[in-house]
């Protein structure tokens, strides 16, 4: 995969390879396995996504037409029609704003129902309710020259028959199946001459129009446990998009699935605007979209007074790319104060893109599952601690997740990743997240032989330049939640935070 992922392992300038019409037929170019794979992989999730937004279309594209060499132009028909669907929508949304204003509260309105655009497939007319009374659409009617006249009967006396006769009928119903939904398997009932009872058809439709319900309810199910595993069908566009584009070279694989989020490692690819460079190699970090694993973290962000004005008024997918935005503007905090860390590429809705901290697709170990010399040990600890105090002081951060997990070693020193959930010291818990942390950083520092490791307590202060002088852990804490609510107070009273860096990175002041 390394070998074919160098940007110069093709013939020809970049374009010669993307453009349809340019690449010359004959050329058969060794490709990596990775490559094929994913460039199936692309073609599949294209389809994919295709078939879900547009059903007919795809059905009618699926003819010979498809090949791999047109997938660009699929994309494209893709992307206009979506783009129509977009314009449909506003359209829409428009004709009714127009009726609603018409109408006001009166009691007689009219309705723009007839000049709407909405596309076939998200309307649900599917079910369009036939009356079995209703004769318009009668298949049978071709076939059988005995057509009920206008009068409701043929014949005479005890022989007469009439549209209700039982055999007419039956037969008639039996046609009708024909309009359940095609995977409805319905036999041949035409060819056996079958005639079902209006019960029973009736019976036969509602069950055959619940399937059709539960068919598409057990679909949309298929869809979500994709999305535990890997991504769901809009970040793969997504990440199609960003390898389509060229920013990205190709998507290699996973590194991380955690609870959160689901880390793939890119080798980068150009960049479309001269000034920015695509690192060589990348991670995604892409956010995951199941809601659920978030209301856990409403807390870090809902009190995170930067956020706070927005959190109220978003939806759940909005909060979800608000921990991408977090993540994004966390961490150019970090490169900002020469703290090592993954240096920003592109941010796109619940995706970010980042620099890899690794190398050759292998990332940096964790520090948790690297073994150090008592001298890295000690060079760890200390660099560790200076960007505690940078963090705080530069950065005006608090981690809020820092341990062992979220540090890489490479290059010789620590890296600290994984910000999304980072909050200003100023937040309600923000101290009680630095002691979480610093727990974590003097006993892991501790443990692993450095005699030099401050304890929790001291690593506090000295990280945060406050002077707590609680000897035990349950006053420390006690002092740090009674901080914390002075400074809560102060915002209710005066509803804006406290300055914690009132001039030039002097310690919190709480008092006034
Ligand atoms: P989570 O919220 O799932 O813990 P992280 O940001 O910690 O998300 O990422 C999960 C894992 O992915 C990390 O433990 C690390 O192994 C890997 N990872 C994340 N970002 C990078 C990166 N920029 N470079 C290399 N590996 C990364
Ligand atoms: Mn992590």
């Amino acid at each position: 995969g390394v070998a074919a992922a160098a940007p110069d392992a093709g013939p020809g300038p970049a374009w010669q390879s993307k453009c349809p019409w340019g690449a010359p037929s004959t050329t058969s170019i060794s490709c990596s396995l990775a490559d094929v794979m994913s460039e199936q992989l692309a073609k599949e999730l294209q389809l994919e996504e295709e078939r879900t937004a547009f059903p007919e279309v795809v059905a009618a594209a699926e003819g010979p037409f498809i090949t791999g060499e047109n997938i660009d132009t699929s994309s494209d028909l893709m992307l206009a029609q979506m783009l129509q669907m977009e314009f449909d929508r506003e359209y829409d949304a428009q004709l009714r704003r127009e009726e609603k204003k018409i109408n006001g509260d009166s009691k007689v309105s009219i309705s723009f129902e007839n000049y709407r655009k909405v596309h076939p497939y998200d309307s649900d007319s599917s079910e369009d309710e036939v009356d079995w009374q209703d004769t318009r659409h009668d298949p049978y009617r071709a076939d059988k020259p005995t057509t009920t006249p206008r009068r409701g009967f043929i014949g005479k006396g005890k022989d007469i028959t009439t549209k209700h006769d039982e055999v007419v009928c039956g037969r008639k119903n039996t046609a009708r199946m024909e309009n359940f939904a095609p995977e409805f398997q319905v036999g041949d009932g035409i060819g056996m001459d079958l005639k079902l009872s209006n019960q029973v058809f009736n019976a036969l439709k509602q069950h055959a129009y619940s399937e059709e319900r539960r068919s598409a309810r057990l679909h949309e199910k298929k869809e979500h446990s994709t999305a535990e595993k890997a991504v769901d069908p809009k970040t793969r566009l997504l990440l199609y998009k960003m390898v389509n584009s060229g920013m990205l070279e190709t998507i290699t694989g996973c590194i991380s699935t955690g609870k959160e989020s689901v880390v793939f490692h890119a080798y980068g690819g150009k960049s479309a605007t001269e000034d920015k460079v695509i690192p060589p190699e990348c991670a995604i970090k892409v956010f995951k979209t199941t809601l659920n694993e978030f209301k856990n973290r409403d807390k870090y962000i809902k009190d995170d007074y930067r956020f706070k004005d927005r959190f109220s008024k978003l939806n759940p997918r909005k909060i979800i790319r608000m921990w991408a935005e977090k993540e994004m503007h966390n961490l150019t905090r970090m490169q900002n104060a020469g703290i090592p860390c993954p240096q920003v590429v592109i941010l796109k809705k619940h995706v970010l893109v980042m620099s890899f901290i690794g190398q050759d697709q292998v990332p940096a170990p964790k520090l948790k599952d690297v073994t150090l010399s008592n001298e890295d040990m000690k060079k760890a600890y200390y660099q560790i601690l200076n960007m505690m105090q940078q963090l705080y002081r530069e950065c005006n951060l608090v981690h809020a997740d820092l341990s062992e997990y979220n540090m890489l070693w490479h290059d010789g020193k620590v890296w600290l990743i994984d910000v999304s959930q980072s909050v200003e010291p100023t937040h309600p818990h923000g101290l009680e997240f630095l002691f979480r942390d610093c727990r974590n950083v003097s006993q892991f520092f501790q443990k692993g032989g450095v005699a030099e490791a401050l304890n929790e307590r001291e690593l506090f202060n000295a990280v945060s330049g406050l002077n707590i002088t609680a000897d035990n852990e349950v006053d420390f804490q006690a002092e740090i939640e009674a901080l914390e609510k002075m400074n809560e107070d102060h915002v209710q009273n005066h509803g804006k935070k406290l300055s914690m860096f009132p001039s030039d990175g002097d310690p919190p002041i709480y008092d006034e």
